[in-house]
């Protein structure tokens, strides 16, 4: 019978109670979407049961096997049919749902999970000597058995979804579940980095083949959360990233940020955390965005690892049934904490480039191990653009480079002084190649400046300095334009009417849910009205702030921007030169150009020197 259909003969099905197998199979169907939110409920009560060694094992993806082993405090031989069953937790008393400081605190993993899988639990509790086991199947509880293990539970799901085979469908490839489970793992072990983690897959069964593992960290908190961000995202993250130690109204942020020459083409490197919970959060994912629209393309993204702690009163994390989303209770305050935390951050890392730069610029000229290689060839992958094309070997000095390349060399123009710039990080301008290159001497070493990027980026901060300044100008249009909007939209909308006029956007109400653009940005010239207000309603409907306008200004600007800076191909003079690093200097996030790529790179001498075997 379809259910939606209208019963005609005028009977009505009797309302019942249904039983504790079908409620705990509805339950799970909220909770455990697939094998890797089965290993995040497993590991997060591990982790509140205070372990200190987590081991997770799985098979086939976690569709035939889950194996989580902790040494944490226990389940007791009485309780365990208690926590088989429904909303029976440990975690609270049920009076405070505002004041949550463990992960779970629903009671609704296990029963769900033996719901719809073969689940056993064995465990020895604190301080008792014997361990006893207890198996669920599709929800039939068996007999308690005695056991021998060490301190500690070890929970395991044998073939999850059988009881449910509708499930089972729409589980993706093994590979693709398996890498859900490591981004599970990944990201609690992120957040807790005092815990050893390892993730074994076993599915040819035996020891299995370790696919992750993070080691228990020790020292201070910073400490902890670099090294294990070091272990998990790279060296590389560790050392192209700036630090975060913020606080606003009763919000903290700290965690690590990666400098904008060091992202990605998608956001897949972003994690965040409310009280040490992983969260996927749109309106914190979208403020980190916002935070590096400034440095990055559309298309890069960065990677951070953000972690906000607040009271656990100014934040519900009872409103997503894996608590994978968290609601602030100001929401616009969590937003710009991330905003201004990321851009005091990034601005204060002043214009320090990514270190992979330099490190490439070296790799790209070291002589290749293999002694039949040709010596000092060129590694085309790794290769920045700002180093010249070499054909002959670089060590044969200036004069032989003069006639190798196909550019020319100006003349070099000592007319400042080492001494005069010794504090100055760009130093003196030397030369300049290829018509882009400016080589500048600094004490201990030599900076090579693109100087169309860096220009580029010169221009755009001044442009956006006289924007702050004279605000933005606006155009009048000759024919007002009315767009309808639903009643929602029309009153998210008039609460940034003032905000929006203040960025060129002066819109009024036009009586009903329609609203009147007069006058838009003179910058973005003829705008399709309609669809900018529509535009701005959407993002407005996330979030409590726009970002629209003055994105859409921001990107002219940086457009703007680029066909007034000094092309590259054109001959500067000495002083024009060292004006533009000292301009550079003077100037927040000169480093990167408004596409994120880097505008110089450093070479120490004693890189110089590693490069003909001096040292
Ligand atoms: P919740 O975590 O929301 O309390 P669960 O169904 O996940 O609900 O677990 C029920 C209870 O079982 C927990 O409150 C806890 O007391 C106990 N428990 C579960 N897993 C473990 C574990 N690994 N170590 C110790 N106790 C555990
Ligand atoms: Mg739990």
């Amino acid at each position: 019978m379809n259910t939606h259909t209208p019963n005609i003969k005028g009977e009505r099905p009797e309302i019942r109670q249904l039983d504790d197998a079908a409620a705990n199979r509805i339950a799970a169907g909220e909770v455990v979407e697939r094998p890797s939110s089965a290993v995040k409920e497993l590991v997060e009560n591990s982790l509140d049961a205070g372990a200190t060694r987590i081991d997770i094992a799985y098979a086939d993806g976690g569709k035939t096997l889950i194996r989580v082993s902790d040494d944490g405090i226990g389940i007791p031989e009485d309780q365990l049919h208690l926590a088989l069953s429904r909303h029976a937790t440990s975690k609270i008393d049920g009076t405070d749902l505002l004041n949550i400081s463990s992960f779970g605190f629903r009671g609704e993993a296990l029963p769900s999970l033996g719901a719809v899988g073969r689940l056993t639990i064995s465990s020895r509790g604190f301080e008792t000597d014997h361990a006893s086991e207890i198996t669920v199947n599709g929800g039939d509880i068996g007999p308690i058995k005695p056991v021998a293990r060490s301190k500690g539970t070890t929970v395991e799901l044998n073939d999850l979804f059988h009881a449910t085979p509708a499930r089972l469908k729409f589980l993706r490839t093994d590979r693709a579940e398996a890498q859900a489970i490591t981004d599970v793992i990944k990201r609690l072990a992120m957040s807790e980095p005092y815990v050893g983690f390892t993730l074994r897959d076993v599915s040819g069964g035996g020891q299995g083949r370790v696919t992750f593992r993070a080691d228990a960290q020790s020292g201070d908190l910073f400490d902890a959360v670099l090294g294990r961000l070091r272990s998990i995202l790279g060296t590389e993250f560790a050392e192209n990233s700036v630090a975060l130690d913020f606080q606003r109204e009763g919000l903290s942020l700290h965690g690590y940020a990666s400098l904008p020459t060091y992202s990605r083409g998608a956001a897949i490197g972003q994690y965040l955390f409310v009280n040490g919970r992983p969260v996927k959060d749109r309106l914190l994912l979208g403020a980190v965005r916002g935070a590096y629209s400034d440095y990055l393309s559309r298309d890069r993204h960065p990677v951070v690892a953000l972690f906000i702690e607040c009271d656990p009163t100014l934040v519900d994390v009872n409103v997503h049934p894996a608590k994978a989303e968290v609601r602030f209770r100001d929401p616009a305050g969590a937003r710009s904490l991330i905003v201004s935390g990321l851009r005091h951050a990034l601005s204060t890392a002043g214009h320090r480039a990514s270190s992979t730069v330099a490190d490439a610029t070296i790799g790209a000229f070291q002589p290749e191990a293999r002694p039949t290689a040709p010596v000092y060839q060129m590694d085309q992958r790794s290769r920045p653009t700002m180093v010249p094309p070499v054909s002959s070997p670089v060590q044969s000095g200036f004069a032989d480079v003069q006639t190798e390349y196909s550019g020319r060399v100006e003349p070099v123009i000592a007319t400042v002084e080492l001494e005069d710039v010794a504090d100055k990080p760009l130093g003196a301008a030397r030369a300049q190649l290829h018509e882009n290159y400016i080589i500048a001497q600094t004490p201990d070493g030599l900076v090579i400046v693109d100087q169309h990027a860096a220009h580029e980026r010169l221009v755009y901060e001044k442009l956006k300095n006289q924007m702050a300044a004279n605000g933005v100008a606006s155009q009048a249009l000759l024919l007002p334009e009315v767009v309808d909007l639903s009643e929602n939209e029309r009153l998210v909308l008039i609460d940034v009417l003032d905000e929006l006029a203040k960025f060129g956007l002066v819109i009024e109400e036009f009586g009903g849910n329609a609203v009147c653009v007069r006058e838009t940005p003179a910058i973005l010239g003829e705008v399709n009205a309609q669809a900018l207000v529509r535009d701005i309603c959407d993002e407005l409907t996330d979030q409590t702030t726009t970002k629209v306008v003055a994105d859409k200004i921001e990107a002219i600007l940086s457009r703007v921007a680029c066909h007034g800076s000094i092309r590259s191909g054109r001959q500067m003079r000495a002083e024009e030169m060292n004006a533009l690093l000292r301009e550079m200097e003077a100037t927040p996030h000169s480093g990167q150009c408004n596409h994120g790529r880097p505008t110089y790179v450093e070479l120490k001498l004693a890189d110089i020197e590693r490069l003909f075997g001096r040292t």
